[in-house]
């Protein structure tokens, strides 16, 4: 997931050879969460279960092989193509700990991220919300509502 530039000044100047570090050298280019490979068009089934090539077997969302005796519908086959980000596990960029640090994939890390990102949507709507409550004038959209 691409930093924001208003955030880079959080990261540690070193970020970027971090991140290389714990998504190379200790993950070996695999999501540390479900191991789908960095780069690569990944086979899956939307519900987190995917196809590893490497080996030709079903793998789980959390990376454990699964066998697919009763089959799958054809039609819920999706193909990603997988990009790994590493990801401070507690929300703090400047933690840069190896121990909190975690090699993901977009998929887990957007499920790693979900409380976070509801309280920003959230944090958003009350901030837009909030300077309209200043700057707005009641009278007008009392009459944009009314559709006048
Ligand atoms: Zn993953």
């Amino acid at each position: 997931m691409p930093i924001r530039p208003e955030n880079r000044w959080l990261y540690p100047i070193d970020w970027r050879q971090l991140s290389q570090t714990v998504r190379f050298d200790r993950a070996g280019a695999r999501c540390e969460g479900c191991s789908r490979p960095h780069l690569r068009r990944v086979v899956h089934l939307g519900d987190g279960r995917w196809w590893d090539a490497d080996v030709r077997c079903w793998r789980s969302d959390r990376g454990k092989r699964i066998s697919m005796k009763a089959g799958f519908v054809l039609a819920s086959v999706r193909v990603t193509y997988v990009v790994l980000a590493c990801a401070p596990l507690d929300h703090d960029p400047g933690n840069s700990a190896s121990s909190n640090l975690k090699a993901l994939c977009q998929r887990c890390h957007m499920i790693h991220d979900a409380a976070e990102h509801r309280w920003q949507r959230w944090w958003n709507v009350f901030r837009l919300r909030a300077i309209r409550d200043l700057y707005e004038d009641p009278r007008v959209t009392r009459e944009r509502i009314a559709g006048r």
